[in-house]
C-alpha cells in the first residue's frame, strides 16, 4: 500500500496509508477525536468522514464544536425538510437543497406551496427527527441514479454534467427516503436539535431566468430550542429595522416597477443624508489633495476590451446599439481614470496622482437576486484612483487607512480587516507582487489592527484589503477597500519618468472609502434603526408651538437662530402631544416645543427622541450645542444629558 501525507491545522503532517477515510486519520491522531467526527475539510472542501483520501492533502477534523458543524446540521436539515415534503406531497420533485450562513433551502417543483403549509410540514419534520432515523451514505452506480431519477430531469441534469465523468454517485438515506448528495451529514436525523421554515420564494433551476421557475422553501436549524429562539429574536429585530420598511416610512427612497427593477429613486429625505455622506467623503479627500474628476455613464465598448472588463464582465453589463457601434453602461469607473492620466505626461515628481469621483456605475444582477438597497443595477462607489510609484504604495495606502479610519470611527461601526494576497492565477511580476505584499502588511502591522490574512484570495492584478462593517445585529457587510492593481496600468499603457529619465509603469490603487452608497446607506439605516445622528438627520429640529399662536415665535426661531440647519415647524393644528408623537414617528434628533411662557421669555423646551426634556433653555445656548454635535458628527442627541 502506498502512503500519503495528511498536512493537520498545526502544520503537523501524518503518513497514512493511500485510501484511509477522513474518520481513519482521527482515530489515527486519537480515539477521541475519531468517535467525534462528522466530517472533514479537505483541501479546503467540506466532506464525509468516511471519504478515502489517495492524494496528499491538508485536513481539518470537523467535530460538534467546529464552526462548520452547523453546516453540516442544516444540510441535514434540508434533507429531513425534503422527505417530510415528500411525505405529505409524493408528487414534489426536490432538485438542490445546501445549507446557508442563516440555515437551508430546498428548490423544489411538482408542488403549490405556501406558508400556510409550514405547520403541518414543520410537525412532520419534527417526527422525523424524534424517529431518530441514521443517516447512511450509499455509493450507487450512475446508471442505477439515474433510473431512480427517471422521472426527475433535474437530478438527472446534475448526473448528465457535473457527475457525468463518474462511476458512482453517493445517496444520504434516512429511513425509506433518499437524496442524492455529496453530504456530508450527521449521523441520525435525532442530532438535529431545532427546525423552523422561515419562508417560501421564486427561484430559477441553476439561477438563469431562461430556466425553469422552482419554488425556493428556507428554513433554518440549530443544535437547540434555545439557539433557534435567539436566532428568531434577531430576526424579528432585524424584521423591524429592514431599511426597505425603513425606507418607506421615512421617506427615504424607493424603487418602484414603474422605473424598473434594481433602480433606486432618492426622495429629499434620502438625498438629505446621502448629500451630507457625500460632503464627508469629499472633505477627506480634499484634505488628502484628491482631484475630483468626471466622467460620463456611458462609454464605447471598445474601452472595456481595452480595460478588460468585457471579456469578464460583459454578462453584468448593460449594452446598447448607437448608430451600429456598441456601447456600455460603466461597471467600474477605473478604465475612465486610467483614461484621463493616460492623456497627461508625468514625471515620477508628479506622483502621487489622485483621482476621486462619486461615480455611478451599472452591474446586471439576476433579477432574483436584487434587494432593497442591498443588490441593485445601479450604484454610486465613492471611488479614488491613485497611481503612484511602487516604492510609495505604503505611504499612500497609510493615507488611504486615515481615511478609512476616519468613517470608521465616525459612524462607529465594528469592523473585521483581511488581506487578500497572491491567487495562483495572476499577472505582475514576482518582485512587484512581493514588494506591494509586504508594503501592506507593514501598513497592517503599524496600523495596531486586527487582520486576517486570506491566502491566495487577491484579485488576479494585484493583493487586497478589504473591510466589513458589522452593524448593530452582528451581521457583517461590505465595506471600504484598499486594491492595488499591476494589470490596468499596463493595459492602458500608463507611464511616468523616473528620476532616472526612463519610462515606469506606475501602480494603480482603487480605493473606496464607504464602498458603495447604497450598501452603506443600508447598513446605516439598519444600524441606527432609522435613528440618524443629527448632522445626518434628514430633519434635524422640528419645532412644535403649542398653539397656532405661537407660530410666528416658531418662524422667527427657525428664521433667525436655525438657519443653518435642516428645521421644519409642525404647523398642523393638532395637540401636543400628537405633535411630540408624530415628531418620535419621524425620528426627529430635536423637537423645541413652544408656547406663551416660552415666548414670552425668549427660550424653548427641548426634548429629544429619548423622551428627556430640558425646560426654559435660552435659544442661543441650543443652537451652540447643536453646532456643536453637527460639527463634530457625535453619534447621539445629547443636549439633556
Ligand atoms: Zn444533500
Ligand atoms: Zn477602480
Amino acid at each position: 500500500m502506498s502512503q500519503i501525507v495528511v498536512t493537520l491545522p498545526d502544520g503537523s503532517e501524518l503518513d497514512v496509508e493511500a485510501g484511509s477515510s477522513v474518520e481513519d486519520v482521527a482515530y489515527e491522531i486519537g480515539p477521541g477525536l475519531g468517535s467525534d467526527t462528522i466530517a472533514g475539510i479537505v483541501d479546503g472542501e467540506l466532506t464525509d468522514k468516511d471519504e478515502p483520501l489517495y492524494e496528499d492533502c491538508e485536513l481539518v477534523i470537523v467535530t460538534e464544536q467546529s464552526e462548520e458543524y452547523l453546516q453540516v446540521l442544516r444540510h441535514s436539515a434540508a434533507h429531513i425538510f425534503a422527505q417530510a415534503l415528500q411525505r405529505l406531497h409524493p408528487d414534489a420533485k426536490l432538485t438542490i437543497g445546501p445549507p446557508t450562513d442563516e440555515g437551508f433551502y430546498y428548490d423544489v417543483t411538482g408542488v403549490e406551496l405556501s406558508e400556510s403549509d409550514f405547520e403541518a410540514l414543520e410537525s412532520e419534520m419534527e417526527a422525523i427527527i424524534d424517529a431518530d432515523y441514521e443517516i447512511e451514505r450509499v455509493e450507487r452506480s450512475r446508471d442505477e441514479a439515474l433510473e431512480l431519477y427517471a422521472d426527475n430531469e433535474y437530478k438527472r441534469e446534475i448526473l448528465e454534467t457535473e457527475a457525468a465523468d463518474e462511476e458512482t454517485v453517493s445517496f444520504y438515506v434516512q429511513n425509506d427516503w433518499q437524496d442524492l448528495c455529496r453530504g456530508p451529514h450527521v449521523d441520525s436525523t435525532g442530532e438535529v436539535g431545532a427546525v423552523k421554515l422561515l419562508s417560501i420564494a421564486a427561484a430559477y433551476w441553476r439561477g438563469d431566468e431562461d430556466n425553469d421557475t422552482l419554488t425556493r422553501v428556507y428554513g433554518t436549524a440549530f443544535e437547540s430550542e434555545a439557539d433557534l429562539e435567539a436566532y428568531l429574536d434577531r430576526r424579528e429585530q432585524a424584521k423591524e429595522r429592514d431599511h426597505r420598511k425603513l425606507g418607506r416610512e421615512l421617506d427615504l427612497f424607493s424603487i418602484p416597477d414603474v422605473t424598473g427593477p434594481g433602480l433606486p429613486l432618492y426622495h429629499p429625505n434620502g438625498k438629505a443624508i446621502l448629500r451630507e455622506l457625500e460632503a464627508f467623503v469629499d472633505g477627506l479627500n480634499d484634505a488628502q489633495d484628491y482631484d475630483f474628476v468626471e466622467t460620463p455613464h456611458l462609454f464605447r465598448t471598445e474601452l472595456w476590451k481595452q480595460s478588460g472588463h468585457y471579456e469578464n464582465y460583459v454578462d453584468d453589463m448593460f449594452l446598447l446599439d448607437v448608430n451600429d457601434e456598441e456601447y456600455g453602461l460603466k461597471p467600474m469607473n477605473c478604465p475612465g481614470h486610467a483614461t484621463i492620466f493616460q492623456q497627461g505626461s508625468w514625471s515620477y515628481r508628479d506622483l502621487p496622482i489622485r483621482y476621486a469621483e462619486n461615480g455611478k456605475v451599472y452591474r446586471k444582477e439576476q433579477r432574483g437576486e436584487l434587494s432593497g438597497l442591498s443588490r441593485v443595477w445601479a450604484f454610486t462607489i465613492d471611488d479614488g484612483h491613485l497611481f503612484v510609484q511602487p516604492e510609495s504604495i505604503e505611504r499612500e495606502v497609510n493615507v488611504v487607512m486615515d481615511q478609512i479610519n476616519a468613517v470608521l470611527e465616525t459612524f462607529d461601526l465594528d469592523y473585521d480587516v483581511a488581506l487578500a494576497t497572491r491567487p495562483e492565477k495572476s499577472v505582475g511580476s514576482d518582485g512587484i507582487w512581493e514588494q506591494a505584499e509586504s508594503q501592506l502588511r507593514d501598513v497592517l502591522e503599524a496600523s495596531g489592527m486586527d487582520y486576517d490574512v486570506e491566502a491566495g484570495d487577491g484579485a488576479f492584478y494585484g493583493p487586497k484589503i478589504d473591510f466589513s462593517f458589522r452593524d448593530a445585529l452582528g451581521r457583517n457587510w461590505d465595506g471600504p477597500t484598499v486594491q492595488l492593481d499591476f494589470n490596468m496600468p499596463e493595459r492602458f499603457d500608463l507611464s511616468y519618468t523616473g528620476e532616472d529619465n526612463e519610462e515606469h509603469q506606475p501602480v494603480m490603487i482603487h480605493r473606496a472609502l464607504y464602498g458603495s452608497y447604497e450598501r452603506f446607506f443600508m447598513v446605516l439605516i439598519e444600524h441606527f434603526d432609522g435613528n440618524f445622528p443629527t448632522w445626518l438627520a434628514p430633519e434635524q429640529v422640528r419645532i412644535l408651538p403649542v398653539s397656532d399662536d405661537n407660530i410666528g415665535y416658531a418662524k422667527q426661531l427657525k428664521n433667525r437662530y436655525l438657519g443653518d440647519f435642516r428645521v421644519e415647524i409642525e404647523d398642523r393644528s393638532w395637540t401636543v402631544g400628537k405633535k411630540i408623537q408624530t415628531a418620535h414617528d419621524d425620528r426627529v434628533p430635536y423637537m423645541l416645543v413652544v408656547g406663551d411662557n416660552e415666548e414670552e421669555a425668549g427660550t424653548v423646551s427641548v426634548r429629544d427622541r429619548f423622551e428627556e426634556e430640558a425646560k426654559d433653555v435660552g435659544i442661543e445656548t441650543f443652537r451652540a450645542h447643536l453646532e456643536g454635535e453637527v460639527d463634530e458628527k457625535r453619534i447621539e442627541p445629547d443636549f439633556v444629558e
